[in-house]
């Protein structure tokens, strides 16, 4: 799933295509999902930046999937957003207690909605302009591409959500089955050396502007980017 990315989790067609129509015009990528089940299957894949959950849901309800998702350690610091009918004060609370991040109450317009999701994400680290940077090391999120100074350097997607990864966040060691499940997705069988291949891929395409040593191999561990070695 690209960055700035939501999935949307709604089974009313009316809405979720309106919310859809909407959320895509004010520059988000959106996937969206009829029911809490068919959602889990989409997180299996790469996650999204932020997701919207309707109350009500066929089946697994969206408290649920809220406090499935909660309890995951892949998805436990996902931002998650609520929509809720009017009428569920109380049931708010619950909702808060299952690690609900914000909720908007029905009807509500386009135009809220994205407010609140840009305000959590703010919340959550995400730069207002969308781009993450360390040093020269630049990464346009929206735009999806990485520039170094001024240059722009070409590298593949996959490469792009590797990179995109350890520079949210900077110096923390990731190990290969971490960046598997979150880069790749828990659905497609991958073997870790995959990603020794995307590293040295991503390292030669940096290594140019003098930047190869920034994603660092963390011995024992696996990889990180190195906020300093970025930086110089
Ligand atoms: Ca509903």
């Amino acid at each position: 799933m690209p960055s700035n990315s939501v999935l949307l989790v709604e089974d009313e067609t009316d809405i979720r295509e309106m919310l859809t129509f909407s959320l895509q015009r004010a520059g988000f990528r959106v996937r969206s999902a009829e029911t809490a089940e068919q959602a889990v299957q989409i997180l299996d894949g790469p996650l999204p930046n932020l997701v919207i959950i309707d109350w009500m849901l066929p089946g697994m309800s969206g408290v649920e999937l809220a406090r499935r998702l909660r309890g995951d350690a892949l998805t436990a610091e996902l931002p998650l957003l609520m929509l809720t009918a009017r009428g569920e004060e109380s049931d708010k609370l619950r909702s808060f207690d299952a690690g609900i991040d914000d909720y908007v109450t029905k009807p509500f317009s386009p135009r809220e909605l994205i407010a609140r999701i840009k305000a959590l994400l703010r919340r959550s680290g995400e730069p207002d302009d969308g781009v993450i940077a360390h040093g020269r090391l630049a990464l346009d999120t929206r735009g999806g591409h990485v520039k170094v100074g001024e240059e722009r350097i070409h590298i593949g997607p996959t490469d792009f959500r590797l990179l995109e990864l350890l520079m949210r966040h900077p110096d923390r060691a990731f190990d290969r089955a971490q960046l598997l499940d979150r880069v790749w997705g828990r659905n497609v069988y991958v073997e870790e050396r995959t990603v020794d291949v995307h590293v040295l891929r991503l390292r030669k395409a940096l290594s140019p502007y003098g930047m190869g040593e920034a994603v660092e191999t963390v011995r024992g561990v696996g990889y990180r980017l190195s906020r300093q070695l970025a930086a110089g």
